[in-house]
This record gives structure tokens, sequence and C-alpha cells, in this order.
């Protein structure tokens, strides 16, 4: 068996902070080639190329400031380039631009290659729900798992203690896939449900919306306990109503219930959804003035449920 490569498809706050662990744990663990590639989406920063930045001073000034990042990290502005090689492919990109990308590495990667995505989000069309890993393993023919957790970003770049939850389809690849991310202050827990961990990921950024909006509110504590609590069970009869096999245990690993809290008090969400209620601002707008670039996905992924669920007659559900 020859060493396994690892590329990251993604590079913006989540991104950085788990290309560094990556970065590090192919060096600690034998079996991996130590040159990691993370391809970029090339912006101009200041007058400097983001990618050149990366390289040149190891931090990504953008989405990620404050924190050096492991030197053996290789910042790629082309895609194809970053992917061609890789035996592992670690999707962590907004969800919207997953099609996109798929079609540009759509039968340029390496056949007997393996992948999972940290996207929290699903993609909606005329025929219907759409989960992530799905898209990615029929475009790109490989097997895909997914990762989701309580896991804000900048927490975990300081190395602040957190789990998360590998879904595999593959017992080998949820091993793999522990091996490559887990550090003693991200403990990996792997469960047999691709499905219900991503639908997790991307369910919760909706209810985070809606503490958000209980905060901007100030309706309190107990109102927001409750969204969560409903939210929760919401979350559970949607993914079960749609994929049967999702597993109730899914929903008290760190994906589940754990994500939802820590989403409701810490996340992006729901403070772009507080200030949506105390300025009036339009979301979009919200989103430029406060993330720095970062991309808000609860209130794409609200519609895009929402449009599912009226199209089969169940939004009273
Ligand atoms: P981010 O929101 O910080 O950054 C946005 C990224 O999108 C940047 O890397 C930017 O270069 C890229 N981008 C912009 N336009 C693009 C385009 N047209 N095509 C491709 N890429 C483009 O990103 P993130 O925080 O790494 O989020 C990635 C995923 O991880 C999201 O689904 C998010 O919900 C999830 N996630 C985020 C966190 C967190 O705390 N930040 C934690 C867990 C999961
Ligand atoms: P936000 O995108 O709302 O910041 O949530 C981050 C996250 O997924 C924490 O687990
Ligand atoms: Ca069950």
């Amino acid at each position: 068996m020859g060493l396994e490569k690892v590329a990251l498809i993604g590079s913006g706050n989540w991104g950085s902070v788990i290309a560094n662990i990556i970065g590090k744990n192919v060096q600690l663990h034998p079996g991996f080639d130590h040159e990691v590639k993370m391809w970029v989406f090339e912006e101009i920063i200041n007058g400097q190329k983001l990618t050149d930045i990366i390289n040149e001073t190891h931090e990504n000034t953008k989405y990620l400031p404050g924190f050096k990042l492991s030197s053996n990290l290789k910042a790629v502005p082309d895609l194809l380039e970053a992917a061609h090689d890789a035996t592992v492919l670690v999707f962590v990109i907004p969800h919207q631009f997953v099609k996109g990308v798929c079609n540009q590495l759509k039968g340029r990667i390496l056949p007997n290659a393996k992948a999972i995505s940290l996207v929290k989000g699903v993609d909606v069309d005329e025929t219907g729900l759409h989960p992530i890993t799905q898209i990615i393993s029929e475009n790109l023919n490989i097997s895909v798992s997914s990762l989701s957790g309580a896991n804000i970003a900048n927490e975990i770049a300081k190395e602040n203690f957190s789990e998360t939850t590998v879904g595999y389809h593959i017992r080998e690849e949820g091993e793999l896939f522990k091996h490559l991310l887990e550090t003693p202050y991200f403990r990996v827990g792997i469960i047999e449900d691709v499905i219900g961990v991503e639908l997790c990921g991307a369910l919760k950024n909706v209810i985070a919306i809606a503490a958000g909006i209980i905060d901007g509110l100030k309706l309190g504590e107990n109102a927001k306990a409750a969204v969560i609590r409903i939210g929760l069970l919401e979350m559970k009869k949607f993914a079960q109503t749609f994929y049967a096999g999702v597993k109730d245990e899914t929903f008290f690993e760190s994906c589940g219930i754990a994500d939802v809290i820590t989403s409701s008090y810490g996340g992006r969400n729901r403070r772009v959804a507080e200030a949506f209620v105390t300025t009036q601002k339009p979301f979009e707008q919200l989103e430029k003035e406060l993330l720095a670039g970062q991309k808000l996905q609860g209130t794409l992924t609200a519609r895009e449920i929402n449009s599912v669920l009226r199209r089969k007659g169940l939004e009273n559900e």
C-alpha cells in the first residue's frame, strides 16, 4: 500500500483550522504523505494573492488571522492541481459552491480516492433534496464520509477541547478519518450514518437562525431552550422522514444536540440573525458587514428546506 495523500478542498475559517490539524497529523502518524495541498479560492488581499500570503507567512490572514498554519500545507489556487493526485479529499467549502467544484473535478481525480465532507448544508433542485455527500459521490464516483459536530472553528484553533462526529459507510474509512483528524483536544466519534451526521450539520444552522432571532427579540433563555428542544425534534423528524435509515442515536452525538447548543449560543448564524432583528438590515448586507468574507449557511438552508417541505405538502409538520 502506498502512502495516503491528502488534499483539502477549501480554506475558509473552518477549512484553515482543519487543514492545520491534518498538516500536523500526517507528520505524526505513519502512512501519510507529508505534503498536504489546500485548494484556495484565489483572492487579492492588499495587492497580494492569498495563496502567496499563506505559503510565505503560513497564516490565512483573511479567514483565520492570528494563527500559524503547519508549514507542510501548500496553498494551491488551481483546483485540479490540488486534487489530481490525492487519495483523500477533504471537502470544506460553503455548500452553495459544492456543485460547481464537483463539475470541475469530475473525471479528474484518482479512481481510488475517498472523500469526507465537512460541509454544513444540503443541495435542493427541481428534483428535490440532495445531501452534499451524495452530490460528491455521484459526480466523482467515490465513497464519501461526513463530519459534523459542535465545532466553532476559532475555539478549535485555540486548541480548546471539543468533540466531533464522523459518519461512515465503510468502517475502515471511518477509522482512517478518525486517525487523520483526531487530536487530544479534538475527539472524533464515528457512527455508521453518513446522511444523519451531515443532515444534522445542515439543519442546525436553521435552528441557530431561530435562536438568534430569539436573542434579537430579547425573549430570554427559556424561549431559547424551547427553540433548541423543539428544533432538535424537528431536525430528527425531517431527517428520518426523508431518510428512513437515519439513526436516533446520531442526534445525541456531537453532530446533534451538542452542535445545536453551540451554534445557538456562539455561531455566526446566531449572531447575524440577532443583528437582523436589532438593525432590520437584510441578511445579505449583514453577512458582508459582520463576517469579513465568511459565509452564512443557515438562511440559504432555511429557504432550501422550506421549498422541499412545501413541494411535499409537509410545511405544517
Ligand atoms: P468561510 O465561511 O470562512 O469562508 C468562505 C469560503 O468560501 C472562503 O474560503 C472563500 O474563499 C470561499 N469562496 C468564496 N467564493 C467562492 C466560490 N465562488 N467558490 C468556491 N469557494 C468560494 O468557510 P468555512 O468556515 O471554512 O465553512 C465551510 C463549511 O464548513 C460551511 O459549510 C460551514 O457551515 C462549515 N463549518 C464552519 C465552521 C466554522 O466555525 N467556521 C464550523 C463547522 C463547520
Ligand atoms: P456558524 O456557521 O453558525 O458559525 O456555525 C459554526 C458551526 O458549525 C459550529 O459547529
Ligand atoms: Ca430508528
